[in-house]
């Protein structure tokens, strides 16, 4: 029998996060005020973030000790395992070696939870009561639900309409673990409101959803914000993904040459990317690609520019790739991909040449969605197929080749509460969205005229 999982003992969870600002060649971009247009100091964050977190995101420390409490709750499901997806090998019938790291064994059942946590500790350390926080499709509320209630503070979730009327099961579960939860644009915030009245059946956006959730945070004084992608903290606390990864490959004398995932705000990429350019930026070969949505090509057609990170204009001004705050993504069923804007990290790592963006289509990433629910028995989430797809993409162009590969990728999670998506995609209700040009087009004529 041919070894299928690399696990490892809970005492091999990484005790550190990667930090890979310290690793670029001239530090970011700073954020901007949005009411101002200047550089944003930690006081300006202390509204709505802990000190502790402010750290984090704007220092250029290396490693950072994951706090103890933290440890423990990850211990619940990590280390995750890499899995050999040799079935899928097979049915391609490619030389390559795939590998996948499966963060869907996560409770919330994604790579999510790996930040909510140290968020939710963070918070609870510095005396907070309660986290408003957005969601999109829903696994971002459900990770701040978890880790919120372990550590005995309140949550409110602003869901995106469409999500919330399309996964009810996902407002179920935000709901066991403790949260409440509102259908975004809501009657709460000032931003909502005015959404609604302008158009009293909007499907909403993540933009307008993050603006409810930080006027919520800013407006009291016991809660703050908490955002699941696109910050530089985020993506660190991500990083034990890709440091248990390195070691699992380590255990069975294998070595990457591809490395790949998906990218909505950039997170999960992150966490699994950034430890290998460490190694590719001290000399190791491997081949790092960013697959995202063909109707959402955030960095793939996107310009690299200041923008504001919401709708609202409450959030920061961010360099990165962004398609215009004020474009609103085709409704595709990957939800957590439809973000105008990408992480300021991944933005300069693929400007710098360490990181190869791709965008792929809906259908074909539901054709590769099937094919590996059918060969490696995990139906996966409709983001995670767009990593999926690159992975077969590579694994092809092996086979072309001639050539054996060893491609590992990051399964973000399973798609448990995105059925209806399959539904319509066997019922031939699915197609390929154009890209929106014109759209996109109109939207960069709003981006702030600043830095
Ligand atoms: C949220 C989510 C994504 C997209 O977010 P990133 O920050 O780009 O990782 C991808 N996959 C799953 C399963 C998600 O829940």
């Amino acid at each position: 029998m041919q070894q299928i999982k690399v696990t490892l003992s809970d005492s091999e969870i990484p005790r550190q996060w990667y930090n890979i600002q310290a690793d670029l060649k001239k530090p970011l971009d700073p954020p901007l005020h949005p009411g101002t247009g200047q550089p944003l100091g930690p006081q300006d964050l202390t509204p709505i973030f802990p000190m502790a977190l402010i750290e984090q995101e704007m220092s250029p420390k290396q490693f950072w000790e994951i706090p103890d409490e933290v440890l423990q709750v990850y211990a619940l499901w990590r280390p995750t395992p890499l899995q050999r997806a040799l079935r899928l090998e097979k049915a391609l019938g490619t030389p390559a070696r795939i590998y996948f790291k499966n963060e869907s064994v996560s409770p919330a059942g994604s790579h999510k939870p790996n930040t909510a946590v140290p968020q939710a500790y963070y918070n609870h350390l510095a005396g907070i009561k309660r986290i408003a926080t957005e969601t999109g499709a829903g696994q971002w509320g459900s990770a701040m639900s978890l880790a919120t209630n372990f550590f005995g503070i309140k949550c409110t979730v602003y869901m995106v309409r469409v999500s919330y009327d399309q996964k009810p099961y996902r407002k179920s579960m935000i709901t066991t673990w403790g949260a409440e939860i509102y259908p975004s644009p809501s009657e709460h915030t000032n931003a909502g409101r005015a959404a609604l009245a302008a158009d009293p059946d909007t499907p909403g956006s993540l933009g307008l959803a993050i603006s409810e959730a930080v006027e919520d945070a800013a407006t009291h004084d016991d809660t703050n914000y908490s955002l699941g992608s696109v910050l530089n903290h985020v993506c660190m606390h991500q990083t034990v993904i890709g440091e248990e990864t390195l070691k699992q490959l380590k255990v069975i004398g294998e070595k990457a040459d591809v490395v790949i995932g998906c990218i909505g705000g950039g997170s999960n990429f992150a966490g699994l990317a950034f430890p290998f350019l460490r190694e590719k930026m001290a000399g190791m070969e491997v081949k790092v690609v960013a697959v995202e949505p063909a109707s959402c090509p955030t960095v793939t057609k996107g310009v690299y520019a200041y923008d504001f990170g919401d709708t609202a204009h409450m959030a920061p001004i961010i360099k990165m790739h962004t398609l215009g705050h004020t474009f609103i993504p085709p409704g595709i069923h990957a939800g957590g991909l439809r973000y105008h804007g990408m992480a300021p990290l991944v933005s300069r790592l693929t400007e710098d040449g360490l990181i190869e963006p791709i965008a792929v289509p809906q259908m074909e990433c539901f054709e590769s969605g099937v094919l590996f629910a059918r060969t490696e028995g995990i139906v996966p989430a409709p983001e995670s197929t767009h990593a999926i797809r690159g992975a077969v993409e590579e694994a092809l162009k092996a086979k072309e080749e001639g050539k054996e590969k060893v491609i590992v990728f990051n399964l973000s999670g399973h798609g448990h509460f995105d059925m209806s998506a399959y539904d319509a995609y066997f019922a031939g209700q699915l197609s390929n969205y154009h890209y929106p040009e014109s759209m996109v087009q109109a939207a960069l004529k709003n981006l702030p005229q600043v830095g």
